[in-house]
């Protein structure tokens, strides 16, 4: 059988009048959002934009209406809800390194023991923190931040990175 020969791969060569004109367009587009500040971003927290009716935050579980039917670990896509037993009683727990907030185990539990809740602005400092036992799985996330916030700046180390400072 011949073997077919492929031609070396032809790359168009760039049009320097071409590249010029797209560098003016960039400059252009600069000095008009420069003449005319256009903010795209959110100053968060102070600002934030008001979620749609049914958004797929955290889940919140109601122990004491739960039944332990165990139907929400079983229609669960992710693998992200499981069964343990709690003083005698059946009750679920999520891990939200799983969840992929698809609503199905909220959709399926019979008795309106699962909820979604507008909360979506949370952190996790390990995997460990992300698995919600019953306890914490029946706590309320969804009230407002009334801690103290830390100001902090971000400064260039040489030799570690970025780092933060307080920001007096
Ligand atoms: S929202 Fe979906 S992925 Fe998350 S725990 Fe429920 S069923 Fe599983
Ligand atoms: S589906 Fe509802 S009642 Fe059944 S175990 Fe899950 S949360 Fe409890």
């Amino acid at each position: 059988m011949d073997s077919v020969k492929k031609e070396p791969k032809e790359y168009k060569k760039e049009n320097p009048i071409g590249l010029f004109g797209d560098h003016l367009n960039a400059i252009a587009t600069g000095l008009k959002y420069f003449a005319k500040p256009q903010r795209i971003t959110l100053k968060y927290p102070e600002e934030s934009i008001r979620l749609p009716t049914g958004y797929r935050g955290l889940i919140r579980l109601y122990k004491d209406v739960c039944i332990g039917c165990t139907l929400c670990a079983m229609i669960c896509p992710a693998d992200a809800m499981k069964m343990m037993t709690q003083e005698g009683k059946k009750l679920p727990i999520i891990n939200y390194g799983r969840c992929v907030f698809c609503g199905f185990c909220v959709d399926i539990c019979p008795v309106d023991a699962l909820k979604e809740t507008g909360v979506h602005d949370v952190a996790f400092s390990n995997r460990r923190d992300l698995i919600f036992d019953p306890d914490k799985f029946n706590k309320n996330y969804d009230v407002p931040f009334t801690g103290v916030v830390r100001k902090v700046r971000a400064e260039v180390d040489e030799k570690k990175g970025i780092r933060y400072v307080p920001d007096s």
